[in-house]
Formats: structure tokens, C-alpha cells, sequence
């Protein structure tokens, strides 16, 4: 099918919940990706922090070939070694209890959900109480989007599940007017992603644990877009000093095969016996077996080393970018791989503007551009992104 012929069956039998933007995409390598006429892009979106090894990095290719000729699925009635294996990676790693694998981040925040409420009706009965942050983003389901407290995700799928309350982010002092013996968890993430790469004052997580604590609160970190190296740590909690209840990993894990995670303590995850949760697809070992092929590579090829010098570059990049048009740019933000510019407007311009020139990026929260390249980049690759912008700020400036 040539371009257009692919826009226009797409738009006929596809939902219309995308604004996309009208680009057929059709192979990869590395951080780049090619449209179907041709064209290179340098990727910072990495499917939206997923495509942590790049696109068709050799050995994620062959785990998932390799698996693939072997066995895809056999259901969660059996075992499988790719599973078993990624189970004790995890668990190491995060140095919590046990893990259930699902399919999505959605999925993963509602497992964490769901054993968050059964931990907390075994202490008393109306310990069922949620707390989650403003301007956070959770998934798409039903519970997650409550969880997700944007009304723009929320209207219109009223009656919504009951039990869930906010409060700011970074905000201890609001936390502790609102936290109780009710409370069975508090759910935020590390840094809040879609919310517009918001990063939380250095002591306020520690504030959490301790009321967390101190009322027998679970915290769960949503770690679906921080996790898995994306900081410059394989959890962005590492760089907290704290440890969560409940980690919930998705987008990277896997390198772009669909995959969630949930990891709890062990003191958490005995709230679970047979039966209490379930998946058909959950773990199932071809996507057990790219995750364990991610996360080898990431050791091997030692990418939080190279996540935390090439977030740094990037942020130095912007940092001349923002004094160069300090109307346009107001502040330059993150931690590792995920990075923000704060623009003075409303960013879908700039952004469509740099996909003309062979750059794809992201805006988020309406004028927050980010950027969440592979693991992989190196400083070429920073400077061909930042080159871009630089003649797309020039022109926007003009
Ligand atoms: C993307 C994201 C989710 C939702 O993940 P899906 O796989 O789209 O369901 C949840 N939480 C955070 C922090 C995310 O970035």
C-alpha cells in the first residue's frame, strides 16, 4: 500500500481515539526509523520510552525469533524457564518479594491496585482508600484512569470506581492531611512523565515512605515510564533512597513486545492466594524471553552508565538551546533518558515542524517537549536531534 492508501483504510476501519500524525512507519535501526517512501528519522520518542535497545537490535531479534520457533504461549497452568527467568531477574533487581507478569502498564497499575485492596481489607475492612497525584497518569482502564487524576481522561466513563482521592504532587503537606488508617496505598511515579517530566524535591519521597509507614499504607511506585534503566538506574527509586511496596514496570521492558509488570514485597504479595488474579497472555514466554534479552543487554552493553552521560549531554544541549531562544523556552528538566524542555507555547508546531526535518520527538502536558530516546544513543546522535531543533526554534522564533 503506498502512503496515502494507508492513511485512508486506517481512518476508515480504525477507531478514531489518535490524533496521528501523517506518517506510515516501516522499519528500523538503531535510534533511527524509515517511513514507507523512505525517509529517516532520528527517534526521541523510542515509542514512547519503549524501545529502550533502539529498533531491531540484533539480539532482542534473535531472543524473539528464537522463542518464537520454539513456543509463544502455553498459558499460566504451566511453567515456562523464560518466565521462571525473568521472575528472579526482577526480583533481584528490585530487591523486593514476587512479581506477576501481565501485558500493559494499565495492566500492571491494576494488579497493584487490586492487591493493594485485598492487603488492606485483611488489616480492616474499610482500608480501601487510594491516594494518587494530580497531573499523574496511570493507564487507560477503568481503575487506572481514576487512578489518573486528568479529567480529560475521565469524562464521559462515569460512574467511575469509587475509593480513589488526589492530592498536588510533590506536596507533603497535603499527603499528610489526607493519608489515614483508611488508606491502603499511595500511587505515584517517580517522576511523573505524561503529567510534563515533573520531578519531585529531593526529600519528598523519603516524606511519603514515612507516612506511608506510619499509617500501614502500601506505596506503589509506577515505574512503567521510569523503570528499566530509563533514569540512568534500573528503578528511578534507587536514586530516591527509599524503597516501594510496589513497582509497577511496563513500556521498556520488554523493548517494544507488549509486556507489564507488577513486583511487590513479600509482606504485600502474601494478600495474594490461587485464584485472587489471573492473565491468559500474562507471562507468557515470548514476551518473557525479549524481556530478558533487554535486560542482559542493558547489563552487557552497560546502558545506565550510558543513560546518565547521554541524559547529561542532552540536558547541557538543550540548556544552549534554551539560551539561545529564552523566549521560546523556559526551562530544560529531567534525570537519565528522560528529558524536558519547557516551552513559553503549545508545542505540536515544533514538533511536527522537526518530523519534516527527520526528527521525531514529543510533546506532552500541551508545552512540554520530551524526550525519551533508546538507551542506545551516542552524542552523534544528540547533536543530529539538537541540530534539528536548533533550525526549527530559528524558524519558529522568526
Ligand atoms: C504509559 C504509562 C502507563 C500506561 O501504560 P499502557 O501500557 O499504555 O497501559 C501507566 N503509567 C505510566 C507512568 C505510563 O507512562
Amino acid at each position: 500500500m503506498d502512503k496515502q492508501t494507508v492513511i485512508d483504510v486506517d481512518n476508515a476501519c480504525y477507531m478514531p481515539v489518535f490524533a496521528r500524525y501523517p506518517l506510515v512507519l516501516s522499519h528500523g535501526e538503531g535510534p533511527y526509523v524509515y517511513d514507507n517512501e523512505g525517509r529517516k528519522y532520528i527517534d526521541f520518542l523510542a515509542g514512547i520510552a519503549v524501545n529502550v535497545l533502539g529498533h531491531a537490535h540484533p539480539k532482542l531479534v534473535a531472543a524473539v525469533a528464537e522463542q518464537a520457533g520454539k513456543l509463544i504461549h502455553c498459558s499460566n497452568l504451566y511453567y515456562t524457564e523464560a518466565q521462571a527467568t525473568l521472575a528472579r531477574t526482577l526480583v533481584t533487581a528490585s530487591g523486593l518479594g514476587k512479581v506477576f507478569i501481565g501485558n500493559s502498564g494499565a495492566e500492571a497499575n491494576e494488579g497493584a491496585i487490586k492487591l493493594a485492596r485485598k492487603y488492606g481489607k485483611a488489616i480492616q475492612a474499610d482500608k480501601v482508600q487510594i491516594i494518587t497525584a494530580e497531573q499523574s497518569f496511570h493507564g487507560r482502564t477503568l481503575a487506572t484512569l481514576t487512578a489518573t487524576a486528568q479529567p480529560k481522561y475521565q469524562q464521559g466513563y462515569e460512574p467511575l470506581p469509587g475509593g480513589f482521592t488526589h492530592v498536588p504532587f510533590n506536596d507533603i503537606t497535603a499527603l499528610e492531611a489526607l493519608i489515614s488508617d483508611k488508606t491502603c496505598a499511595v500511587m505515584l511515579e517517580p517522576i511523573q512523565g505524561e503529567g510534563g517530566v515533573n520531578l519531585p524535591d529531593p526529600d519528598y519521597f523519603n516524606k511519603v515512605r514515612a507516612l506511608c509507614d506510619k499509617y500501614g499504607a502500601l506505596l506503589i511506585l509506577d515505574e512503567i515510564q521510569t523503570g528499566v534503566g530509563r533514569t540512568g538506574r534500573m528503578f528511578a527509586y534507587e536514586h530516591l533512597g527509599i524503597t516501594p511496596d510496589i513497582v509497577t514496570l511496563a513500556k521498556g521492558l520488554a523493548g517494544g513486545v507488549p509486556i507489564g509488570a507488577f513486583i511487590a514485597t513479600d509482606k504485600a504479595a502474601a494478600a495474594f492466594g490461587p485464584g485472587d488474579h489471573g492473565s491468559t497472555f500474562g507471562g507468557n514466554p515470548l514476551a518473557c524471553a525479549a524481556a530478558n534479552a533487554v535486560l542482559d543487554t542493558i547489563q552487557a552493553e552497560q546502558l545506565l552508565a550510558n543513560a546518565r552521560e547521554m541524559g547529561g549531554y542532552l540536558m547541557a544541549r538543550l540548556n544552549q538551546l534554551r539560551e539561545k531562544y529564552p523566549a521560546l523556552i523556559s526551562e530544560v528538566r529531567g534525570q537519565g533518558l528522560i528529558v524536558a524542555a519547557k516551552l513559553t507555547q503549545p508545542g505540536r508546531d515544533i514538533v511536527n515542524s522537526c518530523m519534516h526535518q527527520g526528527a521525531i520527538i514529543n510533546c506532552t502536558a500541551g508545552d512540554v517537549l520530551r524526550f525519551v530516546p533508546p538507551l542506545i544513543i551516542n552524542k552523534g546522535h544528540v547533536d543530529e536531534l539538537t541540530a534539528i531543533l536548533d533550525k526549527t526554534l530559528a524558524a519558529v522564533q522568526l
